[in-house]
């Protein structure tokens, strides 16, 4: 009798990645690797490389902990995770990170943003108008986030690109003066490296808040392919200005593979003599909105 060439593991949940449809999908081993199989009655089967370390990813299950609850949830449960998303009572977990996007608006066009942001007026995708959010809609967005969770341990001021608001520090304001234990702003870097101004009135509220900044690579072809512009002069005149004014920082990588996961050492070396530098943030590419090309069975660069 023919045996199956894998080994099942769990049943679970997904979503297809095609219509957001809810599907069953089974986690299964395979050539040392962990996959995810899912089958959408519109979209046919899909299958998703989730770890390629065994051991490892069994071992992760081990670690269980009670949820953090939030102190109030927003919507009713009615037909289940995800689309009662808001948080519904039967969600495990709060919110340990919230991104407030302040904008839809970018002083970039990453190939690869999964906000579907940019710096043309209207998104190629929706078609709907690119526009900053008002003051009002902030704070409200704010203030949801703080009657959720009382004092939010992370806040990150994202978009978009937030530094480009033409009310960004009147947003900075309104967040400094809710109990927000760490505030941070998501930002490409390129008004850090243009307006020094900027960063001196920046610096101003330090060390209430620390910067997210986007740094992938050191080479041209790589910030091509992310974010379709020769970032490297940006990103030097971003640290050395960040640097001057000692605003505490944390690079973010986003990691593709096979593209730039060859210079997590140099990143890590070169992040170690800035005096700025808090942090180094690694994210494995998310293989979604105007990403193409993307193989989820053998380009995902995971965890393990
Ligand atoms: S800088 Fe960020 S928000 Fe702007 S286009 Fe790139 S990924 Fe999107
Ligand atoms: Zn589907």
């Amino acid at each position: 009798m023919p045996t199956r060439n894998y080994l099942f593991y769990a049943l679970t949940n997904s979503i297809c990645s095609k219509c957001l449809v809810k599907v069953e999908a089974k986690i299964i081993f395979q050539d040392d690797c962990v996959y995810l199989v899912k089958h959408c009655p519109t979209h046919g089967q899909e299958k998703v490389l989730i770890a390629d370390d065994i051991e490892y990813y069994k071992k992760s299950l081990e670690f269980i902990k009670p949820g953090d609850m939030p102190l109030r949830f927003n919507t009713p449960i009615k037909y289940g995770c995800p689309y009662d998303c808001g948080l519904c009572a039967d969600h495990e977990q709060h919110s340990c990170l919230t991104l407030v996007e302040v904008t839809d608006k970018c002083n970039l066009s990453c190939p690869i943003c999964y906000a579907d942001s940019g710096a043309e007026e209207v998104s190629t995708i929706s078609h709907q108008p690119r526009s900053h959010r008002s003051l009002a809609q902030i704070e409200k967005m704010i203030d949801a986030v703080v009657a959720n969770e009382g004092e939010p341990q992370i806040v990150q001021l994202s978009g978009g690109e937030p530094t480009i608001h033409p009310e960004f520090f009147e947003i900075i304001d309104i967040a400094k003066s809710k109990p927000i234990k760490h505030l941070m702003i998501n930002t490409n870097g390129v008004r850090i490296a243009k307006d020094k101004s900027f960063c001196d009135r920046l610096s101003q509220y330090m060390p209430g808040i620390e910067l997210y900044l986007q740094f992938d690579s050191f080479e041209n072809e790589v910030l091509q392919e992310l974010r379709g512009a020769d970032l490297r002069d940006i990103r030097e005149k971003a640290i050395n200005h960040l640097n001057e004014y000692n605003i505490s920082t944390t690079l973010v990588v986003t990691l593709k593979k096979g593209l730039n996961d060859h210079e997590i050492g140099n990143i890590i070396e070169f992040a170690l003599q800035q005096k700025c530098i808090r942090g180094v943030t690694f994210q494995p590419i998310q293989a979604a909105g105007r990403l193409e090309g993307f193989d989820p069975q053998k380009d995902r660069y995971t965890l393990t």
